[in-house]
């Protein structure tokens, strides 16, 4: 095996995040708000092109808080994409809300809008929709929004892979009534652990800072009319946080690269696509994945357990959520709904990307010689 390990996506840290921390010590606001927590949700939403954002521990707290905002609760329906990480599922079910999960369509691997009006045939007042940008890669948000507002349905945006990414020259994450960003260890840009929630309306951002610091009324006395929550990001993350959006750029721009080598390395390998970028976006790249046709005789096992013995990470794709035990009590619906129940197996296009597909290692940090390297593995899988 390898000695170098190679990672799927791991913090590209320049030194200016040190300096921002260094001031926070020098100035001893290392507990709990500070100047550079109140700097980067301005540098943020400046960046985003958005008029408020509220800096947070995790992108989870943030789909919780914009779900608390929007007034969902128990016995409410919610909408999300089966296709996502459980963590914008997770929040729904803390407030003892239903999610009704939402297949995916192929050109962008989000929401399906089509699937979606089936949703709202079924379930006519739902509280909120959750759209994901799966892997950086924009939704369909004209369609996805056009349906929201027909149902007077307020749209919360899961933006937490695609900081950075644009649909139709706007930033993902600013087109919802909420957007939710994170800075988790293995996002484009992280803060150790970190999430922002996102809006035109100050009215929202403020109730999020609020929630997210006990929500203490403004009396003389530690008095509260409402349950709160410990949410609030620290001044020390936040200045990891400012360091880190002055890269962000960067990141996104060698991520693209990282994208073009593997779609040019594969490019003959009629059994290999990548995962598909939205041709009215510009995709983040966050992570490259490829799905193999179901005529090939090699599995995404395989590709995985190839790339495992040269010490180079890898991941599955996301694992569906109406495929997952804990959420087995909640409703799925396709597009072809017919063809669901006709069926004997999953034919959903979710459950078929799960079962095709793999991520790629998509860090920064891989040099010319660990992409041969992953390059030169995966070839080999399909020799022969
Ligand atoms: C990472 C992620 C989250 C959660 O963000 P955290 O900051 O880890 O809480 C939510 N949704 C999606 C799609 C994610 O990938």
């Amino acid at each position: 095996m390898a000695d170098k390990k190679i990672y799927l996506s791991s913090p590209t840290m320049h030194g200016e995040e040190q300096e921002f921390i260094k001031e926070a010590f020098d100035t001893n606001w290392v507990a709990p708000l500070g100047p550079n927590v109140n700097a980067f949700e301005k540098e943020m939403a400046d960046y985003v092109g958005i008029a408020h954002a509220s800096a947070l521990s995790a992108g989870t707290a943030a789909i919780h808080l914009a779900l608390k905002i929007l007034g969902v609760g128990e016995g409410d329906v919610v909408f999300a994409p089966s296709l996502t990480f459980s963590a914008t599922c997770n929040p729904i079910v803390y407030e003892k809300a239903a999610p009704v999960f939402v297949d995916s369509e192929r050109d962008t691997w989000n929401m399906d809008p089509e699937a979606l009006e089936k949703a709202f045939e079924k379930y006519p007042n739902p509280k909120a929709v959750i759209v994901v940008h799966l892997y950086g890669t924009p939704a369909k948000l004209d369609e996805i929004m056009e349906i929201c507002r027909n149902h007077h349905t307020p749209l919360i945006e899961d933006a937490a892979e695609s900081l950075s990414s644009t649909y139709k020259g706007r930033h993902t994450g600013t087109f919802g009534k909420i957007g939710i960003y994170s800075f988790n260890g293995n996002k484009i840009i992280t803060t150790s652990g970190g999430g922002m929630l996102v809006a035109e309306e100050g009215e929202i951002t403020e109730k999020a800072t609020f929630l997210a610091t006990q929500a203490r009324d403004p009396a003389r006395y530690y008095q509260h009319s409402q349950i709160g929550y410990n949410y609030r990001m620290s001044n020390i993350t936040a200045g990891i946080g400012r360091g880190q959006l002055l890269h962000l750029e960067e990141h996104k721009a060698r991520k693209k690269e990282i994208y073009q080598q593997y779609r040019e390395a594969f490019a003959d390998i009629a059994e290999i696509s990548l995962n598909p970028l939205n041709q009215d976006g510009d995709a983040n790249c966050w992570l490259t994945c490829m799905t193999i046709d179901r005529s090939s005789s090699v599995t995404p096992n395989q590709v995985m357990d190839a790339l495992a013995e040269q010490n180079v990470e890898t991941r599955p794709i996301w694992k569906p959520m109406h495929l997952q035990p804990v959420f087995a009590e909640y409703d799925f619906i396709m597009a072809q709904e017919e063809a669901r129940f006709a069926a004997e197996e999953d034919t959903s296009v979710a459950g078929d990307i799960f079962a095709r597909g793999l991520c790629l290692p998509s860090d920064i940090k891989n040099t010319k010689e660990d992409m041969e390297l992953i390059v030169h593995t995966v070839r080999k899988c399909f020799r022969g």
